[in-house]
This record gives structure tokens, sequence and C-alpha cells, in this order.
């Protein structure tokens, strides 16, 4: 049964200006799309048009946001609900970089880069070819991997893609505050926040990253993914948690202090506290992902790699650490598992 509207409300309207408010929104307002969608089977009506193009698609895209799928090629039905999810998400989440807060600086990045790059450097679906050498420069990381860190549960380096990508979210975690490092107390699984896992990993958007890990062996110092629909936070994650276990010796961390992992003299800084002897700096650093814990993950640097295109850094800074190492390792005893 459909209630009766009431007198002078919205949808005591006619049908043509119910459309007339459906098109005074914002064409990037997902969550004034999702909400007068879902509002009443005549505001969902007017999205009948949206139906036969690629309206979802395209909204989630001014977000920042793809949407993970299988093999198959997803129907539009599909981009649908999962906006409807992000919605969902932005309207309850809580952490201040997240939630509404997150869309907002997705879709001002996105809108930047389409007002200033040429329409001829982009394809049809708005990703950029990224293995085009001569984009060096021109793409920027998302700012959202300096509140990343990672927990103390990484995982084993020789699992299959499909569970490190499991994996990823639920061995990092979300700062509110880069600045204020105080282990994970106060920080939140990523696993728990969609919108930040599926937004680009860069903008624009790239349809490939190579990422070169300065603090591997040569075998294995660079990894890539691929994305049709644009790299993700998740999918870049992904890639790194294959390495997040492996140790480091102690004259690659020499090397690390000296230079940091992108091999890049314009960066070097010493990230330990003067306090600190080496070995102190080892039993802090002797893993991957113990190096995010002594270091900030700035986000991606890109460079010139060969004729078939760039690759990216990981670039990390100095944070604040405390005088005494066992402090610092104290804060990262226990991962949260939940
Ligand atoms: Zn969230």
């Amino acid at each position: 049964m459909t209630l009766a509207a009431p007198k002078n409300s919205l949808l005591s309207l006619p049908n043509e200006l119910l459309l007339l408010v459906y098109d005074s929104f914002e064409p990037w307002d997902l969550l004034a799309h999702v909400c007068y969608h879902q509002l009443h089977s005549r505001t969902q009506a007017c999205y009948a048009r949206a139906y036969m193009t690629d309206f979802w698609q395209n909204l989630l895209f001014y977000n920042g946001l793809v949407t993970p799928f299988s093999e198959m090629e997803p129907t539009k039905a599909f981009w649908r609900e999962a906006a409807f999810g992000y919605a969902n998400h932005a309207w309850t989440c809580t952490h201040s970089v997240c939630g509404r807060q997150r869309l907002e600086a997705n879709r001002a990045i996105i809108r930047e880069k389409l007002e200033t790059w040429n329409p001829e450097d982009w394809d049809g679906t708005c990703i950029l070819d990224s293995r085009a050498a001569d984009f060096r420069g021109r793409i920027d990381s998302n700012d959202i991997f300096r509140y990343i860190d990672f927990n103390n549960s990484f995982p084993r380096h020789d699992l299959d893609v499909e569970t490190l990508s499991k994996l990823a979210g639920k061995c990092a975690f979300l700062r509110a505050d880069p600045d204020v490092d105080d282990g994970w107390h106060t920080a939140d699984l990523l696993h728990n926040h969609p919108i930040i896992l599926d937004s680009f990993a860069t903008f624009p958007p790239i349809d490939w990253l190579r990422i070169f890990h300065g603090f591997l062996e040569d075998e294995d110092s660079v990894s890539e993914t691929t994305n049709d629909y644009g790299v993700t936070v998740h999918d870049a994650l992904t890639l790194l948690a294959t390495h997040l276990e492996k140790g480091i010796t102690p004259n690659t961390i020499e090397e690390l202090v000296m230079h940091g992992p992108w091999d890049d003299s314009e960066n070097v800084h010493d990230p330990f506290p003067d306090s600190w002897s080496q070995s102190d700096a080892v039993l802090a650093a002797h893993r991957v992902g113990h190096w995010f814990q002594v270091t900030r993950w700035r986000g991606f640097g890109f460079h010139v790699f060969d004729e078939t295109g760039y690759v990216a850094t990981v670039d990390c800074e100095g944070k604040w650490l405390p005088e005494d190492v066992q402090s610092h390792i104290d804060r990262y005893t226990y991962p949260r598992t939940s």
C-alpha cells in the first residue's frame, strides 16, 4: 500500500515537476541521486532514462569510485546497487577522512583533472593509458595514503592474489590524523571503509600501476597490477601486501635511512630519533610492514622507467617516534582483529 502524499509535499507535485527537481541535482551528486531514487516510486521513475545510459557508472566515476566486480561485464543494475552501498556508507561512516568528506574530496580532484587535461589524453572511459611515458609528473597520488598504516598481521607473501586481496584491508588501518601517532588505538581497520578502499589510487585514474619497491631484492623489486576501470587504493594495497612480511636487512635499512625507498636524493632523511641505536632501528623496522610503522606513507611518486612507461615509487617521510624504541614497539604490539 502506498500512502497518499500530504498536500504541499514534494510528492503532491505532478510528474513534470518531479523531473524538474531531478534535473536540478548536480549530475555528480551521488547522495542526492540515491536519496531521490529511494524516496518514492514516483521519484524513482525519474531515473527511467538513466537505465538506458551509463548514468550510475559515471556517477561513481565522478565520485572517484570504482567498485570491484567478478570477471563478467557488470550490469547497469550492478552499478546502481553499488552506488546505493557507497551512499549508505557515506551516511553512516563517522571517520573524519571517509564518508561524505571523501566523496567531496574525490569529486573536487576529478573535476580539477577533467578541466586541466586534454580530452585526447583520455580514452572513452576517462581512464588514463598509463603506459605512455610522457605523463610523468602529471599524475597525483590519492592523498589518502598518508592516513594508512599497517598493523602487525602481515599476510604471508606466498598467498594467492585473491586471498591477499581479501587480507589487504585487514592488515591496514586508517588514521583520523596522520600527525598523531599512538599506534592503532585511535585508528580503525581499513577493511571497514569501502569508500576508501574503492577510491582511485591516482588522479587521473590509471589502468595500470607498476610499483618499484626499493626495500626489496632485485628480483622482487617491481610488481604491477591492472584495472581497466581504474586502479583503486585496494588494488595498490594488494600489491604492497605481497611484500609486507618480507624482511629488510640491516644493510638495506642503512640505505633506506640515507635515501628512502625511492632512490631519490632529494628525499634524504633519517626517520629515527638520535637516541635510537642502529640495532634499535633494525629491531623496529626489520620487515617491510614495520618500515611503514616508523615512516608515514606519503603515496606514490612517478618516474620514467623505460620505453614501456613509468614506475611508481612508494614515497615515505619521517614521522614522530618516541625516544626509546620499546615505547614504539609497544604501541604496535596488539593488532586489532575485527
Ligand atoms: Zn568509512
